[in-house]
């Protein structure tokens, strides 16, 4: 394992650039006395003696005694911290030299560089947080939407652990009694087929529901990515527009506006989208537009969803179609928008779009008025596997993470086999087998399973300083 090694770790724990604070955080065991031996309080005094409380001071080279900036310190002492470790924070001014003055300084006073995500590492290896719990710290720090992050709250607090740690104790019980009849069949005998079937079919309900909500989850944690396809002029740029002035919120940073794509963050529903916009495609025999096709095709393929735009004034032309077809050889999933319904022109009225685009729905839409906007919204994060109703409550517990996704069906899956297994009489050593393997399943996604591989890999994903 590449965590769980010893010393004290020191990290900038704020991003980087100009602003007002910044903060360099130490854990370990001499993380005070390091603190110690790089600061000058007031009047020389030292650290607070009392954990969490801060004091004034300022950070000075270790070696020299040259002041390296103004500070405020903050002392976590063990076990009531964020790694259960001995913390300190330093709170200094924000530019890149003086966070890097004063890790530097915590350095050369004898702390080691963390490795990414190793102050959380530590928080799970101390059992403060499990697995999933510290995978819900990255997913928070990432999150773009409101409901994202409540959705990472929720699993920060422990809600998708509780569920998962009560169906795997539940099942742990099942086991002990199975296993109980087999060592003492004169005492304990096999439990009845009808009660073990009852058990297993409980918890097989209670991942049922989890998965359920893996659909929605995995979007909200990963985005949607949306293209939107069509010839010149449907509209493709205003229905953009609207898209995003909807919700007011561009929520991503722009990637870069090239001259034939455009790509804005927006956040539909709560769900973080990407919206990409094609455009300049219009002189196939110019070599630069000819690259400019070739990227747009390559942008409709890596989409989640493909807006098709249709302009409902000028029915459908050659160039739609070639656009269609386009759009029908990738892989996402297609919605369509006939745009410019304001117009009353009844183009496309009566085709059916759905079936000549292979589409999961054809919205009436125009981007002029906004009539109809929310009705493609719902039908883009519908085509991304997610419900768009935000009837449900933000702190609800939802699969977010493809890797618990992953586990809990296997867990499912084993469910499934013991619960066959009791229900056609097979002997019940068999079901306790399958009952064991989703039993580990399900302790991979709190950690009490998982394999150091896996650790280690959830942890790299980290930065540092998280
Ligand atoms: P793009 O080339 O597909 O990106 O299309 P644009 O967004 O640039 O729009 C082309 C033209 O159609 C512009 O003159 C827009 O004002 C107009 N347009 C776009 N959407 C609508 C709509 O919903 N109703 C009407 N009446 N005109 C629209």
């Amino acid at each position: 394992m590449e965590y769980g090694i010893g010393g004290t770790i020191a990290a900038i724990s704020t991003a980087a650039g100009e602003a007002g604070i910044g903060i360099v955080r130490l854990s370990g065991p001499d993380a005070i006395g390091i603190t110690g031996r790089m600061f000058r309080g007031p009047r020389g005094g030292g650290l607070p003696a009392n954990s969490h409380s801060v004091v004034y001071g300022h950070v000075v080279d270790p070696r020299s005694g040259e002041i390296i900036d103004e500070v405020l310190v903050t002392v976590f002492r063990a076990p009531r911290s964020y790694t259960r470790e001995d913390v300190v924070e330093i709170g200094c001014h924000g530019g890149l030299a003086a966070v890097r003055g004063v890790l530097q300084a915590a350095l050369r006073a004898g702390a080691r560089a963390a490795l990414p995500g190793e102050f959380t590492a530590r928080a799970f290896l101390n059992g403060r947080l499990d697995l999933s719990q510290a995978e819900a710290v990255l997913d928070l720090v990432r999150s773009k939407t409101g409901r994202a992050a409540a959705a990472a709250l929720a699993q920060l607090q422990g809600g998708l652990s509780g569920k998962v740690r009560r169906v795997r104790e539940d099942l742990l019980d099942v086991v002990a009694w199975i296993e109980a009849g087999i060592d003492f069949p004169d005492e304990v005998g096999d439990p009845p087929g009808d009660e073990l079937a009852k058990q297993i079919g409980a918890a097989a309900l209670e991942i049922g529901r989890l998965l359920n909500s893996a659909g929605s989850g995995r979007i909200l944690r990963e985005g949607i990515r949306v293209a939107l396809a069509g010839r010149p002029n449907v509209g493709k740029s205003s229905l953009m527009n609207a898209l995003l002035r909807m919700e007011r919120a561009i929520v991503t940073d722009v990637p870069g506006t090239t001259r034939d794509t455009i790509e804005e963050g927006a956040n539909i529903l709560g769900f973080p989208v990407t919206l990409v916009d094609m455009a300049g495609l219009r002189d196939t025999r110019d070599a630069v537009e000819a690259a400019g096709v070739a990227r747009a095709r390559g942008e409709i393929e890596a989409a989640d969803v493909v807006v098709i735009v249709l302009d409902d004034s000028a029915g459908l032309g050659d160039e739609d179609r070639r656009a269609i077809d386009n759009a029908r050889r990738a892989p996402g999933v297609r919605v369509v928008a006939v745009n410019k319904v304001d117009l009353g022109a009844g183009a496309l009225a009566r085709v059916d779009l759905e079936g000549l685009c292979g589409a999961s729905r054809a919205v009436r839409v125009s981007a002029r008025t906004g009539e109809n906007i929310g009705a493609l919204e719902e039908a883009i994060v519908a085509a991304a596997g997610g419900t768009g109703s935000s009837g449900g409550s933000l702190a609800q517990v939802v699969v977010t993470n493809a890797r618990h996704a992953a586990a809990l069906e296997r867990a499912a899956a084993a469910l499934d086999e013991a619960e066959s297994g009791v229900k056609s009489g097979l002997p019940v050593d068999l079901a306790s087998t399958a009952l064991r393997d989703a039993v580990d399943a399900l302790g991979e996604i709190t950690g009490d399973t998982a394999g150091e591989e896996i650790i280690d890999r959830i942890f790299r994903e980290f930065c540092v300083g998280k």
